[in-house]
């Protein structure tokens, strides 16, 4: 699960998403006309999909949303207090 890219996109239609290549890796696309703030946020958020197993889960999308929404949360209020 450790192997992903992050790749910063200037026309993502969305703020940001996961997808995996059919060889296992993990490609994270950020917008790029997200602030630096925003765009740190939203790669929390697409990593704890992947951290999550949510690329191989079937089930609620609103659900996965939830959870990688609050783990990544925790995990970007982890980082501002270091
Ligand atoms: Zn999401």
């Amino acid at each position: 699960m450790d192997d992903y890219t992050v790749r910063l996109i200037d026309d993502l239609p969305c703020d940001g998403m996961i997808m995996e290549s059919p060889d296992g890796h993990a490609n994270i696309y950020i917008s790029a006309r997200l602030t630096e703030e925003r765009q740190k946020r939203v790669t929390l958020h697409e990593l704890e999909h992947l951290r999550c197993g949510h690329l191989h889960k079937e089930g609620s999308v609103e659900e996965m949303e939830k959870e990688a929404d609050e783990k990544s949360a925790i995990s970007a209020k982890k980082i501002s207090n270091r």
